[in-house]
């Protein structure tokens, strides 16, 4: 392949995605996202400040750059992971457009020819929630995603209230399509390992397919221990920036489903590597996508190169404002995402796309309880 040269690198902020476009000399253009989506500006800074290293680089030394910019700085963190990460996509996408292949190609080879999804559904009641299954399911879906809990959650008064509610929740979508979806719980880190492990006693009887983020991912130790003790499938790992955070959660057997953001997790670089690493634990891989379309053409890029792939999170692109960011969204049949056959990461950004959309929307911040203590969310 002939060489070229980074001769642009764009940052560009909209709706709650920190995107970046890179452009080569010989006039490839490939675009990554940064999966920080609290603080979209200081990532956006920091992809900025990278500017002077990469312009003139050659694009295809993608291990290297990562490498050298984690490794430049004594510093670690989101905000430098998300940038790379952004970086790292833009990079894959240039190579597989030089190449006139995707970018799985590069990786390994397809796997499989399509991708199992699964999508939200949300009810402040029970019967909305149950509505929105059958909605669900109807449109081909075979596995749904929904939080036991109703929004103002962090307002309940006791344990017994809101484990009350959620048996009443799951139970009643269970009763709905059972038979027909996996039933896939986002605890969303609202509670103590000793609750989250209670909880799961009176949750086990509706057969969860995973129950994600039991408890703060911090450690990796105690989630070991709640994974054991839940009897439950835990899937955890989206907040993770590295593959040592990986390596320590499936030491401690913290987890049956690895959950990568590869806008987080140093891009498909670090995605396949953690991937490889879950699959000798025998963790199979459910990437993190609740950004834009170019996150979830980035995953299916992996989930199509990699053995130990479950299930794919999507939360639907056929509205504003995602339908506005791309040329072309990913064809989705009866759930599955078809795992497309253009180079690169197989999607476009719209020329006109920040006419389109509104600039990067406010940090939202965390509920606060009844006694004004900050909650997790
Ligand atoms: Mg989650």
């Amino acid at each position: 392949m002939k060489k070229t040269r980074i001769a642009a690198l764009e940052t560009l902020l909209v709706d709650r995605w920190c995107l970046v476009r890179i452009t080569t000399e010989d006039g490839f253009t490939g675009v990554g996202e940064a999966g920080v989506h609290g603080w979209p500006v200081a990532t956006a800074a920091m992809i900025d400040g990278l500017r002077g290293y990469l312009i003139g680089q050659d694009p295809d030394l993608i291990e290297h750059h990562g490498q050298r910019i984690m490794r430049s700085w004594h510093f670690s963190g989101s905000i430098i992971a998300g940038a790379v990460s952004a970086i790292d996509l833009a990079l894959w996408d240039i190579k597989g457009k030089r190449l006139g292949v995707p970018v799985y190609e590069l990786l390994g080879g397809k796997t499989r020819d399509s991708v199992r999804c699964y999508i939200h559904v949300a009810g402040d009641s029970v019967e909305a929630l149950v509505a929105d299954a059958f909605a669900r399911r109807d449109e081909g879906f075979t596995a749904l995603r929904f939080s036991p809990f109703q929004p103002d959650f962090h307002l309940r008064a006791s344990y017994e209230e809101w484990a009350a509610e959620a048996e009443r929740r799951v139970g009643a979508v269970w009763e709905a399509v059972r038979g027909d979806v996996d039933l896939c719980l986002e605890l969303h880190r609202q509670m103590s390992p000793a609750e989250s492990v209670a909880l799961a006693s009176r949750l086990r009887q509706f057969h969860p397919f995973f129950y994600e983020d039991p408890m703060l991912p911090d450690s990796p130790r105690i989630m070991g221990t709640v994974h054991a003790q839940s009897g439950l499938p835990v899937a955890t790992g989206e907040r993770f920036t590295s593959l040592f955070q990986f390596q320590d959660l499936f030491h401690h057997d913290g987890c049956a489903y690895a959950r990568p953001d590869l806008c987080l997790c140093l891009g498909l670089t670090g995605g396949k590597k953690i991937a490889a690493l879950a699959e000798a634990h025998h963790v199979k891989i459910v990437p993190h996508n609740p950004l834009s379309p170019i996150s979830t053409a980035a995953c299916v890029q992996l989930d199509a190169c990699i053995p130990n792939f479950a299930l794919q999170e999507y939360t639907g692109e056929s509205e504003s404002p995602k339908v506005d960011l791309v040329v072309r969204p990913l064809e989705l049949k009866r759930g599955y995402l078809t795992v497309p056959d253009a180079p690169g990461m197989g999607i476009e950004l719209r020329p006109d796309l920040l006419d389109r959309l509104p600039p990067a929307a406010a940090i939202p911040m965390a509920p606060l309880g009844r006694d004004n203590s900050v909650q997790d969310w």
